[in-house]
């Protein structure tokens, strides 16, 4: 038996009756000892193994460990029929469990969500429609029936089709038995559409420098990082396409992050166009039947290019030979419950260890990116202007201090003006206001009370559209009172401040001519909606545009020539280190949106801080020179990317209880005073409650150069929290 293809030392056969490590994603799980069934088996095999009283999946991890008497191992039910798991994912994985300190079972389960994997009779036998009529029609055969006429003819599995239609096995051999459906042996898979790398874009200027040192890196093979830093339009993407164009070349595989997969469909049909074909598409939108071929495709290196959210990064590629992380700055990059992790940073370690080039492409690069190019550890290519005839926006500030605006108004007149200027002339306007709902707070005016969710550290914010109070942290809702809740005063309870929806009533009443759209994701029921919301604005068919964050990713609106940020000062408040870093990422990309075709864009920011080093740099101050002083600051506080951060987050039902088990594992701060790191808090954190849980956490700060896991990994192992605490680590959090 071949070894799967898998290449390095410490891959083995296994004969009849040795002993093996198996690792399973259980919950508790870890790697334990089992014999060799029959028919042998080798490092990385998927395999079923007896645990408990149940049968589980797990990876081959090596060799068994001995410690237990050999009469008493079980043996390996059976080895599953799937290309086996190669040296490069599961060293990928162990180093990634060892840097987030997450345990290695947890990381296995990011690698084996391919629907399907466990269930090996399902990967031999599949179904397709068959001529009989079955005697009696319920609904479960009906739905069965429809989801195979769906499929158009092709085989399923039958945990596929139970998946699908929603039913169990004996739906389904209840229709085999009548000759409803057929079952026969599966066939080999349809190879994914070849990509067809020939079909040739001219890069220009800038482009063909950036282009070469691309595909040059990729030809040679290796690892490095680089940095492709250009404003939006300047042709990033285009430029590494190039790169993956070579990938495809060399007969390796690409796979392109993107943050959003409300961008996936335009990005997909963009390299259709370029390349013949659609590549593969890996996200939580794809349907299960789908994701399994694509598992398969790509462990077999059938699929050539994967666009994908970053789960796509825990996919077995067969021979990876280009990472692309597109817009790497995207905060949504990190994966906030479950297994903590940064996707960007997770894409290089991966380039790391199977030794190819990773792409980090950005307008407005992270501050750790920016000073990793800046130390020369990561390449850094510049695309300097936007492609053909697009310039950048001219920016300006609207002076706040200077207007006086009528109560619930918050256009100034100068950007009114704009406004109609633009419509007048057949364009398009957004005004961006990154606050869903209609209005951030409900106050009562007889008492000053504020309405809080039950549940959450977080005050209700009103949905006009649902008519109901929702908190932003847990989603719940609750009626609009007309009473207040604390003083019992009716009829005084009052909107305060805006939101999207209350800014959209203003415009109505302000440009009751123009065609409005609100751009805000939880106006949308569901991803096809707001898709033909954007197509139908990139159609023209709006003239004033609100928007939430949303309109900030990568949509391409041709028509759209002016921006207006009705508050640029919201996301400088608070001490948040990153709060300027971000505020100028999302200005720039906001402003970003106004003028990408032939027309010269505008953007206008309303502020009360025209004056602060951070909105003086978005309108156009020197950005390197912003990145310097950002860096600057950083260096000296010893934070990140000159120092390292880790958080401990630990949440419960008792504040108190929390409170006190924090404060106790501050004080047994030995394994961490031995690497010179500190210990900050316990504090409320950033999220101070959320579904009636309370969040206490603390920081540590440390060397960049300091064994900072191994030290947590002791100092957490110290004491262990009561069944109703949790405890997480976030290495490296998004807010210090
Ligand atoms: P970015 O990724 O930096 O935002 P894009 O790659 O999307 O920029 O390019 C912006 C627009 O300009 C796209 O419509 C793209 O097709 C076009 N474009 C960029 N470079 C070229 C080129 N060399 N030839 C033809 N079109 C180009
Ligand atoms: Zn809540």
């Amino acid at each position: 038996r071949e070894a799967g293809g898998v290449t390095g030392a410490e891959d083995r056969i296994f004969a009849p009756g040795d002993r093996v490590g198996v690792l399973t994603a259980e919950p508790l799980g870890r790697v334990l000892d089992y014999l060799a069934p029959e028919e042998g088996c080798g490092t990385g095999d998927f395999v079923e193994v007896p645990l408990g009283p149940r049968r589980v999946l797990g990876v081959v991890w090596g060799a068994g460990d001995g410690r237990f008497d050999a009469a008493r191992l079980r043996r390996v039910h059976r080895v599953l029929d799937a290309p086996p798991m190669r040296a490069e994912l599961r060293a990928f994985l162990a180093r990634a469990a060892d840097y987030t300190l997450t345990p290695l079972p947890a990381m296995l389960r990011l690698a084996t969500r391919a629907p399907g994997l466990g269930d090996a009779p399902g990967l031999r036998r599949v179904l397709r429609a068959g001529p009989a009529e079955p005697d009696r029609m319920t609904d479960a055969r009906a739905r069965v029936l429809a989801a195979l006429a769906a499929f158009g003819g092709a085989a399923m599995t039958l945990g596929e089709l139970c998946a699908e239609a929603g039913v169990t096995a004996s739906v389904v051999k209840g229709l085999v038995k009548q000759g409803a459906i057929l079952e026969e042996d599966a066939p080999r898979d349809l190879p994914y559409p070849r990509l067809d790398p020939d079909g040739q874009v001219r890069l220009e200027g800038d482009q063909v420098v950036a282009g070469d040192a691309l595909v040059a890196a990729v030809a040679q093979g290796g690892y490095g990082t680089t940095l492709l830093k250009g404003v939006t339009g300047s042709g990033k993407t285009e430029v590494y396409l190039e790169a993956v164009a070579e990938c495809i070349r060399q007969g390796r595989q690409a796979l392109v992050l993107l943050p959003e997969i409300a961008l996936t469909s335009e990005f997909l049909t963009r390299v259709e166009a370029r390349f013949g074909a659609r590549p593969g598409e890996w996200h939580s939108g794809v349907t299960q039947t789908e994701r399994r071929r694509l598992w398969k495709m790509v462990a077999s290196g059938h699929c050539q290019m994967v666009v994908g959210a970053r789960s796509a990064l825990f996919l077995p590629f067969r021979e990876l030979g280009l990472i692309v992380v597109d817009e790497e700055h995207d905060t949504s990059y990190k994966q906030e419950d479950g297994v903590l992790y940064n996707a960007r940073d997770m894409a290089v370690l991966r380039a790391a260890i199977c030794g190819c080039p990773v792409v980090l492409a950005s307008a407005t690069p992270s501050l750790e990116t920016w000073v990793n190019a800046d130390l020369g550890k990561y390449a850094r290519l510049d695309l300097g202007s936007r492609f053909g005839v697009a310039e950048l926006p001219v920016m300006r500030a609207i002076d706040m201090r200077g207007e006086t605006l009528a109560a619930d108004r918050w256009i100034s007149e100068p950007l009114a003006q704009a406004v109609r200027a633009r419509v007048t002339a057949g364009e398009q306007a957004l005004l961006f206001l990154n606050r869903r709902g209609y209005a951030p707070v409900t106050i009562c005016r007889a008492c000053g009370h504020q309405v809080g969710c039950d549940d959450c550290d977080a005050r209700m914010v009103e949905h006009r559209f649902l008519k109901r109070l929702v908190c932003h942290q847990c989603g719940a809702t609750k009626p609009v009172p007309t009473t207040c809740p604390a003083c019992g005063v009716e009829g005084r309870m009052a909107p305060v401040g805006p939101g999207v929806e209350r800014l959209a009533e203003e415009v109505a009443a302000r440009f009751p001519e123009a065609r409005l759209a609100v751009l805000s994701s939880d106006l949308f029921g569901s991803a096809r909606a707001l898709k033909e919301q954007i197509a139908t604005i990139a159609d023209g068919g709006a003239d004033i545009i609100i928007g939430t964050q949303i309109v900030a990713k990568g949509h391409n609106f041709p028509l759209l020539t002016l921006v207006g940020v009705i508050d640029a000062d919201l996301g400088l408040q608070g001490s948040d280190l990153r709060a300027a870093e971000r505020t100028f990422q999302l200005m720039r990309q906001v402003a970003g949106r106004a003028g990408r075709a032939e027309r010269r864009g505008e953007a206008l920011l309303q502020t009360h801080q025209p004056d602060h080093p951070v909105i003086r740099a978005i309108l156009g101050g020197d950005e390197e020179a912003f990145w310097r002083a950002e860096a600057e600051e950083r260096r000296a506080a010893g934070m990140p990317p000159f120092g390292r951060m880790a958080g401990i987050i630990l949440s419960g039902p008792d504040v108190a209880q929390v409170f006190d088990f924090a404060g106790e594992l501050a004080r047994r701060d030995a394994p961490l005073r031995r690497i010179a790191a500190q210990v900050f808090g316990p504090a409320p954190a950033p999220i101070a409650r959320i579904r009636g849980r309370h969040r206490v956490r603390l920081l540590v700060k440390a060397d960049k150069t300091a064994p900072l896991q191994a030290a947590l990994a002791e100092w957490i192992g110290q004491l262990k929290p009561p069944a109703n605490l949790r405890l997480a680590v976030d290495i490296d959090p998004q807010s210090f």
